[in-house]
């Protein structure tokens, strides 16, 4: 049976020894008038948010919710994840698919911008939406055809042994059984070529409860070296269950990395940027990339200039260790690279 055939036979459910994860999952804030009542905040905020609600409906699990402060409507992770009446407004200079994704698939799902990397979109779910996502509008049940194409992605891997490291994106990949990852993993085993495997998630802060038990023995187990890469933007989005979600995985990978994107309203302050770093630092991730936000459409109520941006790496530059300054980039569609601001 083909990998792609018996990844679309996978029972999530009884496949994962222990996925509680789900459970929690299941629980998490969808209807935004019902989250306004809990987090005691005004039911006026619910006025005009119905286009972006319909296109990209509110998600939030609970380890999230309860990191924002009640009664704030500006709490820094409750305008990450709220929709806005902005969010309908068209702007120019704002694309639906603003980093070239669609143009740089080598195979259905499988994306070759960089010489020696290669990055799957694994799957179109998260655990969590944020208003500001640059794959908002990722056709991704047609781009990845819930990755039935699997099998032409393995071949282009094949044919091109100059890719020594796998991404593995989405969506979020850890929103993916257990099961299924090591299908994926056990397919990837015949490239000799393949050194890395990296995982980009935003699960720690929103749904620690995944890394679970049975995650921790599938990455201990893989041959490479194991890089996750986390997206924090705001250190009050660190709880204590994302501590430990950070401590287990220091015991299966190599490297634990930081992307967090500027943010206006969100962490757009010099004392936020560097209370984040030395959190982040505290708990053995190392901040990686700043980037400025990625042109969707949907999402420029949350921009900053590149002005704003510089003057506040300067400050952080000024007040921690070069190790905990990230690097302040922006992607640029057709570039070999991130590109430095
Ligand atoms: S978790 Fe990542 S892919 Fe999912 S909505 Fe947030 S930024 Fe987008």
């Amino acid at each position: 049976m083909s990998l792609s055939a018996s990844i679309a036979k996978a029972d999530t459910k009884n496949l994962d020894s222990n996925h509680n994860w789900r459970q929690v999952l299941r629980k998490a804030w969808r209807k935004p008038e019902e989250l306004l009542d809990y987090l005691q905040l005004d039911s006026s905020l619910l006025k005009g948010i119905a286009p972006g609600q319909q296109q990209f409906p509110l998600l939030a699990p609970s380890a999230f919710i309860e990191q924002i402060e009640k009664g704030n409507p500006e709490d820094p992770l409750f305008l990450q994840i709220f929709p806005q009446a902005a969010e309908a407004r068209q702007q120019s200079g704002l694309l639906q698919d603003p980093v070239g994704d669609i143009k740089s698939q080598a195979s259905p799902g499988l994306l070759h911008k960089y010489h020696s990397r290669a990055l799957v979109i694994t799957t179109g779910a998260c655990a969590i939406h944020c208003r500001y996502c640059f794959r908002r509008h990722f056709p991704y049940t047609s781009v990845t055809g819930g990755r039935s194409d699997w099998q032409q992605s393995l071949d282009y891997i094949r044919a091109n042994p100059n890719i020594s490291e796998i991404i593995l994106s989405g969506g979020d990949p850890l929103m993916l059984a257990t099961a299924q990852l090591e299908k994926i993993s056990r397919s990837l085993l015949e490239f000799p070529q393949l050194k890395t495997l990296r995982i980009h998630t935003r699960i720690a802060s929103c749904l620690p409860e995944r890394i679970n038990t049975r995650l921790v023995h599938w990455l201990r187990e893989l041959p490479w070296a194991v890089v996750f890469v986390h997206h924090i933007n705001h250190p009050q989005e660190i709880g204590s269950a994302a501590e430990l979600a950070f401590t287990r995985l220091q015991s299966c990978t190599q490297m634990q990395l930081n992307q967090s994107v500027l943010l206006q309203g969100v962490n757009n302050k010099a004392e936020v940027l560097i209370q984040l770093s030395e959190k982040l630092f505290g708990n053995s991730v190392t901040p990686y990339y700043l980037h400025q936000m990625d042109q969707v459409q949907g999402a420029g109520h949350f921009n900053c200039s590149d002005i704003e941006a510089r003057q506040l790496m300067r400050q952080l530059r000024a007040a921690v260790p070069g190790y905990l300054v990230p690097r302040l980039v922006r992607e640029v569609t057709g570039e070999p690279g991130k590109t430095p601001v």
